[in-house]
């Protein structure tokens, strides 16, 4: 029994990046078994480097029909980001929200009626996280690993139970693939889709988390997460730990553990004994401290201190050695997705002043910026398009020989430009070409021979990025005092013209 089932109907769809650990059995399981709207679609990504035909799974009833499974594509194995992004994007269109799910997460009894109630939020709004808890054991205190797990629970925005808007995940070319583990990607993504203009909320839905069984080496292999964080610093800066409100760790003290073993090593190979033991002193103390550090809140048992010796010895310099990779991996790394292969123009009251049914070339006025932003295009190699509603020709208020006329103009004042998209429908047509349908977007993309998701559509109102959404581009709004305020919610904004083009090559942030 539930309400939200008679109101307006919830249209969201699940992804679940991974395959292959018995556990998603039991999450598939919670999942059909929750009170509340159903999902549309399941997508389960098998993201193994060879993956199995077929569901590894048995079908519950209520998620009959409902199920796909899918592969990240190419060699598999590329992990997390790149199978969710696989996972959203066999999504029906038509659906609106995207809920994240982990393999290894189990829903609440009331998952679907709760999330219906979360994702009753403003156009504003372009995620909405779930509670996730993750149960101790009762009755002793938790392991160096289950304190590690339990950390999830005060995290934020992680995917574990995350729901997007798919008009973010659009926008922001989804989930950053250069993050190859379950660490860091979901942190990525957030602060990315707030640059974009969203909001991100917490829900009221809840999720269990169970820590599942490690091996005591699991503490070192997490510290692969280092290379990640250098990532993620190159990306958003050294103050994302905030905006992310995300922890930073010890890494400072641990560089210096590192430090003095790599000095102490040095002097005694230099035979310099007595700097190589006052170097070795200093291992001892900080490693001593640090094993203290993880022991103290832990279980005392034998084999739990055993574990903690022996991986407070490896950590610091397993920690400093990522670091180090992921300095060198990712040295060069730009901003997700990279530039486009075509940035797609409006072009009344975005590249020339809005003459309303402008049938006169003589009236033809560049906005402010307009040639400016061309020409740091042109230089970047970047092809450039026109894609424009002329409705006029439908009313009867000018030809399509006038429309020709006027575009010859532009293209004298700011082109050549690579294509033209031109709608001469009228709103009561039914066209698929007038937007804020995504016709003009994919026909200027197939002239120019890339794909609608390799775009940017830069427009002044709501439609042009609507248009944009529907075929899969990117976009940035470059308002005027004519763009309702209405059209800015979730939009990328950019001040004028160049701004917007900076953006798109990476050069500035947009204000949002
Ligand atoms: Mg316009």
């Amino acid at each position: 029994m539930n309400r939200v089932e008679s109101g307006p109907a919830l249209r969201y769809a699940v992804v679940i990046p991974t395959i292959g650990r018995s556990s998603l059995q039991t999450c598939v399981d919670a999942l059909a078994a929750a009170a509340g709207p159903p999902p549309r679609q399941v997508v389960v990504v098998d993201d193994r480097r060879t993956p199995a035909s077929g569901l590894p799974l048995a079908t519950p009833d209520a998620l009959r029909g409902l199920l796909a499974v899918v592969t990240s594509g190419g060699a598999g194995g590329r992990g997390p980001a790149a199978a969710r992004n696989a996972g959203w994007r066999a999504v029906s269109p038509e659906i609106p929200w995207i809920v994240f799910l982990d393999d290894d997460v189990e829903v609440g009894a009331d998952w679907g009626a709760l999330l219906a109630g979360d994702l009753a939020v403003g156009p504003e709004v372009g995620g909405v996280q779930g509670t996730v808890t993750v149960p101790l054991p009762a009755g002793r205190r938790p392991t160096d690993w289950e304190r590690n797990v339990s950390a999830l629970a005060g995290a934020r925005w992680i995917t574990a139970d995350m729901a997007y808007r798919r008009d973010a995940l659009t926008e922001t070319a989804g989930f950053d693939e250069r993050f190859t583990r379950a660490y860091r990607e979901d942190a990525d993504l957030a602060l990315r889709v707030r640059d974009a203009g969203w909001k991100l909320v917490r829900g009221t839905r809840r999720t269990r988390h169970p820590v599942r069984q490690a091996d005591r080496w699991i503490s070192v292999r997490l510290q692969k997460g280092n290379a990640d964080d250098v990532l993620m610093a190159r990306l958003h800066g050294r103050d994302w730990y905030e905006r992310a409100d995300a922890s930073r760790g010890r890494r400072t003290g641990q560089a210096a553990i590192t430090a003095s073993a790599a000095l102490g090593l040095l002097a005694l190979v230099a035979g310099r004994r007595r700097w190589a033991a006052l170097a070795a002193a200093g291992w001892l103390v900080g490693t001593a401290r640090f094993a203290v550090a993880r022991i103290r809140p832990g279980p005392r048992t034998a084999s739990e201190i055993a574990t903690m010796l022996a991986t407070s010895v490896a950590i610091p310099p397993a920690a400093t050695l990522h670091r180090v990779r992921g300095w060198w991996r990712h040295r060069g790394a730009g901003s997700w997705p990279g530039r486009p292969a075509a940035v797609l123009f409006d072009r009344d009251g975005t590249l020339i002043v809005d003459v309303p049914y402008n049938g006169d070339r003589e009236q033809v006025a560049m906005m402010p910026g307009a040639g400016e932003a061309l020409r740091l295009l042109h230089a970047a190699g970047i092809p450039a398009a026109v894609i424009t509603n002329q409705s006029g020709v439908a009313r009867g208020l000018l030809t399509a020989q006038q429309v020709g006329e006027v575009n010859s103009r532009v293209e004298e004042l700011l082109g050549p430009f690579a294509a033209w998209a031109v709608c001469t429908h009228g709103p009561a047509d039914g066209c698929r070409c007038r937007k804020p349908a995504p016709g003009l977007v994919r026909a200027a993309a197939e002239a120019i021979g890339v794909t609608p998701q390799a775009c940017v559509v830069i427009g002044d109102i709501g439609s042009d990025v609507a248009a944009a959404r529907a075929a899969g581009s990117r976009s940035v709004l470059v308002p005027t005092p004519e763009t309702l305020v209405g059209e800015l919610a979730g939009a990328r904004v950019a001040t004028d013209l160049v701004a917007a083009v900076r953006w798109v090559l990476g050069t500035e942030g947009v204000r949002s």
